[in-house]
């Protein structure tokens, strides 16, 4: 079993993510990839990460800090973030992770319905969570995009395109992911 470290990351210009959703992230998780998740206390979203022109929290930046407080255990790295994020490139990402290596980070910012002017709904919230986390995990593990219309693995842009996807690989990726294991 590989060891997965999933910590909370608090931001102060975002809502705090709540226990159902790294639960569920945990159990997805340990359902699809040869993990042990070891739950990790919440660590402060780096200060230097907060953009204050974009108000959005750097990626790159937050994965850098993110293997400094942790820079040997365990072997893969996960946070989970209430802010919103951004790579230099893109307006903004649901997530990142490096590719094949350690640490990946996740924003539940754009994944709640209430911020796309929809009701609080649970039940969507916590599949969308267990979606982006196969996403960025299926990237530790080496996984690149797919083009199957369900497959975590496919790139989303907007989460009209998110919740086109389930929170399931494909059997295409599920084979990659054995085959990247050996
Ligand atoms: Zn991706
Ligand atoms: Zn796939």
């Amino acid at each position: 079993m590989i060891e997965l470290g999933l910590a909370p990351m608090l931001c102060p210009e975002g809502s705090q993510v709540s226990e159902a959703v790294m639960e569920t992230i945990k159990e997805i998780l340990e359902d699809v990839f040869p993990v042990r998740v070891q739950a990790l206390p919440a660590i402060n979203s780096p200060p230097e990460a907060y953009d204050s022109v974009r108000r959005q929290h750097s990626a790159p930046v937050i994965l850098k800090s993110l293997l400094a407080a942790h820079p040997a255990n365990p072997a893969k790295l996960l946070a989970v973030t209430g802010g919103d994020l951004f790579i230099p490139m893109l307006s903004f990402v649901f997530g990142q992770a490096q590719l094949g290596g350690r640490a990946a980070v996740i924003s539940m910012a754009r994944l709640t319905p209430e911020f796309h002017g929809f009701d609080p709904d649970l039940q969507l919230l916590l599949r969308r969570a267990r979606t982006v986390a196969l996403h960025e995990t299926g990237h530790l593990f080496g996984l690149t995009h797919c083009q199957t219309q369900e497959c975590a693995m496919r790139l989303a842009t907007n989460i009209h395109q998110f919740d086109l996807k389930r929170a399931v690989l494909c059997p295409g990726c599920a084979a990659i992911l054995l085959e990247n294991l050996r």
